[in-house]
């Protein structure tokens, strides 16, 4: 399996002015041709430093993707510095310096001489072009062939960098890594941690990758398959990871739990309606995200005081008192007032305790209740205990009252939450280091 390392340059990246989003987009599809990042060496704008991430990635990984660094004035220091390490003069490139003028006339622009620069070159470098910008950027082979190393360098504009990189770098790097031979598959899961995630995919056999991505309140897990037969052995993992997971998994690829729903919603031709009060609206908002949402979407009541919960979707006030705003009975009284009101095939209450203040210690912060109505059958109730703060609660609540749509209309079980769902320590791990 072939690796690489990526090195991030400039100042600007070392002091925070800028995030490093080039990094990720590139090892994400690295990742995709099944090529292994081992390391992201990010370093400013100074030779000495840039010589030690140079040596260190070439030391690493036998495909150097470097950014940044590439552009006209006296602190891009990339090219002279990568020369001066492999010990290859710089060539002036006269193609590219006619380039570089011919783009300063079409603008009308004096040229500053210490754009030709951006003309010179390693020599041996196989030059790369940018189809936006004045830097094109290179890749060199350097070593023998028992140790051969690739190097690629490209300008630190992600706007530059991404249509170089997708166009000319990356079939030049599907060839070398025989991509043909890789495959990869992304599950979406939502109820369940990513520890019990990894406790289930642990004990599915065949040679396969998994890695997990936590983004609240959701888990991803992708496995990567290389070698003969990828697209049987994919099939093969997908089965197996129904088969554990199935409720779970709400989607696969590039999906949302807004999309998957309204698309279900669709497909059924069933109607929903949404009765909210922590949520303040925002299972609404979520599923009206959805191009097409009219089609299924009747509407919601945003039912935040109790006179409202009476007034317009008939909550008893006897209930209210007697049960208190948050309880399974209100929330489901919610369910039926909507579907009621708003003419629905099917409606979801919610009702709960966002924070930070407001919890007693029958009702703590987190407390969540749900209830779902639709024709010929009960209503259903649930009451919950969720985690983390105002923001997260009501995101996890929304997130669990479209699951609920696509658990009914898929006739799986009721959702449980508990240590081993999508649990607390998993809150507590991604609210030290958000992803
Ligand atoms: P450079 O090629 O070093 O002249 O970079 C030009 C500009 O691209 C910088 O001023 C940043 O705004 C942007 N840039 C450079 N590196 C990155 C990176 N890794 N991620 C996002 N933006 C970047
Ligand atoms: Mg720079």
């Amino acid at each position: 399996m072939i690796q690489a390392a990526i090195i991030s340059t400039g100042d600007e990246l070392t002091t925070g002015r800028t995030t490093d989003t080039n990094a990720g987009f590139i090892a994400d599809r690295l990742l995709g041709l099944g090529i292994d990042v081992v390391a992201v060496l990010t370093v400013g704008d100074r030779p000495e430093r840039l010589r030690w991430a140079w040596s260190e990635a070439l030391r690493l990984a036998e495909v150097v993707i470097a950014t940044g660094g590439l552009g006209p004035t006296a602190d891009d220091l990339t090219t002279e510095t990568v020369a001066a390490l492999l010990g290859r003069p710089l060539v002036h490139d006269a193609a590219v310096a006619e380039r570089i003028r011919e783009l300063f006339r079409l603008f009308n622009r004096p040229m500053p001489e210490n754009n030709l620069k951006q003309a010179a070159f390693p020599e041996g470098a196989v030059i790369v072009p940018n189809p936006l910008g004045t830097a094109p950027g290179y890749r060199m082979e350097v070593g023998s062939a028992e140790d051969r190393r690739h190097l690629v360098v490209l300008p630190g504009v992600p706007r530059e960098m991404k249509p170089m990189l997708t166009e000319t770098v990356l079939p030049w790097l599907a060839e070398l890594a025989g991509a043909a031979r890789v495959g990869h598959r992304t599950f979406q899961t939502f109820g369940i941690s990513e520890s019990g995630l990894d406790e289930v995919i642990a004990g599915i056999p065949g040679e396969g990758r998994w890695s997990f991505r936590a983004n609240f309140p959701e888990v991803s897990v992708r496995v990567v398959v290389r070698g003969d037969d990828v697209e049987r052995r994919l099939e093969a993992f997908g089965r197996e990871v129904y088969a554990r997971l199935g409720q779970y998994i709400y989607g696969e690829g590039d999906t949302s739990m807004e999309r998957v729903v309204g698309a279900l919603l669709a497909a059924r031709g069933v109607t929903v309606a949404f009765a909210e009060s922590c949520t303040g609206g925002l299972v609404s908002h979520r599923l009206t995200n959805v191009p097409g949402s009219s089609a299924y979407y009747r509407g919601g009541v945003n039912a935040y005081a109790n006179a409202v919960k009476e007034a317009l979707l008939g909550v008893p006030s006897a209930l209210l008192e007697a049960e208190g705003a948050v309880s399974e009975a209100v929330a489901g009284a919610m369910a039926e007032g909507a579907r009621r009101a708003l003419g629905s095939d099917l409606a979801v209450g919610v009702t709960g305790i966002a924070g930070p203040d407001g919890g007693t210690a029958e009702k703590p912060v987190g407390t969540v209740c749900f209830g779902l109505a639709a024709a010929d059958r009960p209503t259903v109730t649930r009451r919950y205990q969720l985690w983390g703060n105002r923001e997260w609660v009501k995101l996890l609540a929304s997130q669990i009252a479209l699951d609920w749509v696509r658990r009914h209309l898929l006739a799986l079980p009721l959702l449980e939450i508990g240590p081993r769902g999508a649990g607390p320590a998993e809150a507590k791990r991604e609210s030290v280091a958000p992803s």
